[in-house]
């Protein structure tokens, strides 16, 4: 049997490659996708941006269901018995449990971690993406059960967007009573509101964009910081100020990609506050030094960067899902599907943002 997937080939180019689906060793998976989303992260590997993820299969934000279980692969991560035809979501990369990090219980920074991903799909087992009829689950790939009440478009978003922002929101403390600022409410800025107004914090929300503003409501924001109102940095920080008691904020939360959010951040930030950021992932990005490093010393700040996440956040991920499914509008956050052969145009559609968040498809 054959399966197909999208093989970046060159800057802004893909083509649709058809294969002979993978033997599956003891211990893996043969998994068929049944929904993947564009990421941002995945229109930055189209341009070729990232040296890591050229020649690949592309895609990595996906739900899918098992279609052929490996000898002695029983269970999920978590122990629930498993069958084929069982929905999944996967961890998108791979903890190698051998490396420095591993070895030391820091799973998100597995050396190792990128390596499947990052390997040419010309060669077995050739599906290693999620913008595919299949994908392979190496042997040891965390992986957890999807319950039936969660919809596919649902959890579609949870192996990246969801548990990173649980995992982030983790890493910097932020719980009731907190003020909590978000700076972006793309789809991270939208689960990290969700998340933040369920931890029972003070949830503010920086954006410029209309549409966006409206669905950051929706998911829990408290208080909006409208850039399109307030269109400088001070109108912005005294803004928050106002929000918090003449304070700043305990936590700041950075999901925009942009340098200068995460100048804006130190403004914010109360004495002794946090910073997660997680948005600037462009090394090539200039940053002009607004601030002077002495801030960072003389306002005593915690400054995080979180890249991935500990792999059993995923599962985290799914029962916030499960909980907050009535609550929040999860199914709403892909605004568009495509089939595979459309991709190209998924991607510009997503890239243009007139399409928030497109869906792939493969049937
Ligand atoms: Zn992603
Ligand atoms: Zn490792």
């Amino acid at each position: 049997m054959k399966g197909r997937l999208v093989a970046l080939v060159g800057p802004e180019q893909v083509e649709l490659h058809e294969y002979d689906l993978p033997e599956i060793p003891p211990g893996g998976a043969l998994l068929k996708v049944r929904r993947a989303n564009v990421c941002g992260s995945d229109l930055h590997i189209w341009h070729f941006l990232s040296v890591a993820f050229r020649d690949i299969a592309m895609g990595h934000e996906f739900v899918a269901e098992i279609a052929v279980l490996g000898e002695g692969l029983t269970t999920d991560s978590a122990g629930q018995p498993l069958q084929v035809g069982d929905r999944v979501a996967a961890v998108y990369y791979h903890t190698c449990l051998k490396c420095a990090p591993c070895g030391r219980g820091d799973f998100s920074m597995c050396a190792n971690a990128v390596n499947s991903m990052a390997l040419p799909p010309t060669s077995p087992p050739h599906f290693n993406g999620a913008f595919a009829t299949h994908y392979y689950l190496s042997p040891g790939q965390f992986f957890y059960k999807v319950p039936d009440e969660i919809s596919d478009a649902a959890v579609a978003g949870a192996n990246c967007g969801l548990a990173q922002m649980i995992y982030s929101l983790d890493q910097v403390g932020v719980r009731r009573g907190l003020n909590v600022v978000i700076q972006g409410a793309g789809g991270l800025g939208l689960y990290a509101a969700a998340v933040a107004n369920r931890s029972g914090a003070n949830v503010i929300v920086v954006e410029k964009e209309a549409v966006r503003i409206e669905s950051a409501k929706v998911f829990g924001a408290h208080h909006i910081v409208d850039m399109s109102e307030l269109t400088t940095s001070q109108e912005r920080t005294q803004r928050v100020l106002e929000l918090t008691d003449g304070v700043g904020a305990d936590v700041i939360i950075e999901v925009t990609g942009r340098s200068e959010a995460f100048a804006e951040a130190i403004e914010y930030a109360r004495v002794g506050a946090s910073i997660a950021s997680v948005g600037n992932l462009n090394v090539g990005e200039k940053f002009e030094l607004k601030f002077a490093p002495a801030w960072i010393t003389r306002k005593q700040l915690r400054i995080v960067g979180v890249l991935r996440y500990d792999p059993w956040y995923l599962r985290d991920a799914i029962d916030f899902l499960a909980d907050n499914r009535d609550r929040f509008p999860f199914d709403a956050l892909t605004d568009r599907e495509f089939t595979m052969d459309q991709i190209t145009e998924a991607l510009e559609l997503s890239e243009a943002r007139i399409v928030s968040r497109a869906a792939i498809i493969p049937a």
